[in-house]
């Protein structure tokens, strides 16, 4: 990892930081960008960046699946009447787009996923036999942040959120939420993301928040033990919460010691109570279920602009953009390395040439600096079908057969290995 060395002074924390900064790296390796015709704080990700993105994805919903989870879409926008009964258009309409006018109605684009997930909810009949019922969508949701302090995909008026709503017995929501909780504590050792503190969010002063007491001091007991039953020591802070609840922030930092919240985990009893949710019991009677919320890795977009920081653009072989590029030395070795690469994308790596018309074998390697692995095709190594890997920590292996070189980065990459070589898994 490339961070700023322990004891660094603040002066060269800062040029880590400058160096590091997602937006410069985000333009420098063609990750996204931004166009004015687009708008502010709209960015839209090029080849690279969405190679990135898409594995992430796919990453957090396999680590959701695994965990009981089942994934649904729904759409971006709602009534207004929608948001009213939520509670966002009296507390949080602020942070809205206005509505749009559709004749005799009114749409907006949503501030959060919750209100669809409860009418998902309500759609069915639901038994207590069903609860914990664990929803997931990696949806759109969208923000209207002043074009001031729109920047990178930090601070954005569009973005991806990996949510997720757990309808369950007020006896299961602390389990659901330890679970939860642990859930994000994982995805993050698999990403080495080093969350600085565990936040404990409550109310602040003002009306931001609805008023009632009890469900605050209920919410707030429960997060408390699930905080303490998870082992992690933790802050509170008064207001931070979301405006229906308390909730559990798991805090990142950037490279200059600017904190965000990345995951969220909240236990709330306002919006199924809004929504009228209910299910029937054992005792075949009406209940109302527990709402729990909670993002693993957050938004695509703060989560891909903390790893671009993270990694300095030298993601893990695994979430790579380009995961292998073939350098045939000469023409001769050209048919041999798009052969190759063929065999790479047939089996789901990301791969791709680098031949000799983009230059010298040195300027080539040096181009592909941040790419996990370099296989250097000579005419030697085209005769015996083999490559001379170059890692990108530097080392350089002995010629080896290429479909050797190939089963064992795909086995280092399908496992999320942190190893460019070494620690094959257990099996192989
Ligand atoms: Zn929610």
């Amino acid at each position: 990892m490339r961070r700023a060395p322990a004891g660094a002074t603040p002066q060269t924390r800062v040029e880590t930081a400058t160096m590091h900064d997602h937006r410069r790296l985000g333009r420098e390796l063609d990750l996204f960008d931004t166009d004015p015709l687009m708008g502010a704080g709209l960015p839209y990700w090029l080849p690279d960046g969405a190679a990135v993105r898409h594995t992430l994805e796919e990453f957090v919903r396999g680590c959701e699946q695994r965990a009981g989870y089942r994934h649904v879409y729904s759409p971006v926008l709602g009534k207004r009447e929608l948001y009213e009964i939520s509670g966002h258009w009296s507390h949080y309409r602020d942070d809205m787009f206005p509505p749009m006018d559709l004749g005799a109605e009114q749409v907006v684009l949503r501030p959060s996923l919750c209100p669809h997930h409860a009418l998902i909810y309500r759609s069915r009949a639901r038994s207590y036999r069903e609860l914990p019922l664990r929803m997931a969508e990696l949806g759109g949701m969208y923000r209207s942040e002043p074009s001031g302090v729109l920047g990178g995909l930090t601070r954005v008026r569009a973005i991806q959120l990996n949510d997720a709503h757990i309808f369950c017995t007020p006896e299961q929501a602390a389990d659901e939420a330890v679970a939860a909780l642990e859930l994000i504590r994982e995805a993050h050792r698999a990403l080495g993301i080093r969350p600085v503190r565990y936040r404990l969010s409550l109310p602040g002063e003002g009306g931001k928040y609805v008023a009632d007491p009890a469900l605050w001091e209920r919410a707030t007991a429960l997060l408390t033990e699930v905080l303490e039953r998870s082992g992690v020591p933790f802050e509170a802070a008064e207001g931070e919460a979301a405006f229906y609840g308390p909730k559990v922030d798991v805090q990142i930092a950037d490279g200059a010691g600017r904190e965000s919240t990345l995951s969220t985990v909240q236990i709330d009893f306002h919006q199924p109570e809004r929504f009228g949710l209910h299910y029937i019991g054992a005792d075949g009677a009406r209940h109302r279920p527990v709402m729990v919320h909670r993002s693993v890795i957050g938004s695509v977009e703060r989560v891909v602009a903390h790893l671009i920081e993270l990694y300095g653009g030298a993601f893990p072989a695994w979430l790579a953009p380009t995961q292998l590029v073939l350098l045939p030395v000469s023409e001769g070795e050209a048919d041999q390395a798009g052969r190759l690469r063929q065999r790479c994308l047939d089996q789901g790596l990301r791969a791709e040439v680098a031949g000799p018309e983009h230059g010298t074998l040195g300027a080539r390697i040096r181009e592909a600096r941040l790419v996990p692995y370099q296989a250097v095709i000579g005419p030697r190594e085209a005769a015996d079908g083999q490559v001379a890997l170059r890692l990108r920590d530097g080392r350089r292996l002995a010629p080896i057969p290429a479909d050797e070189a190939l089963a064992r980065i795909r086995s280092l990459v399908g496992a999320g290995s942190p190893d460019l070589w070494e620690a094959a898994p257990a099996g192989e």
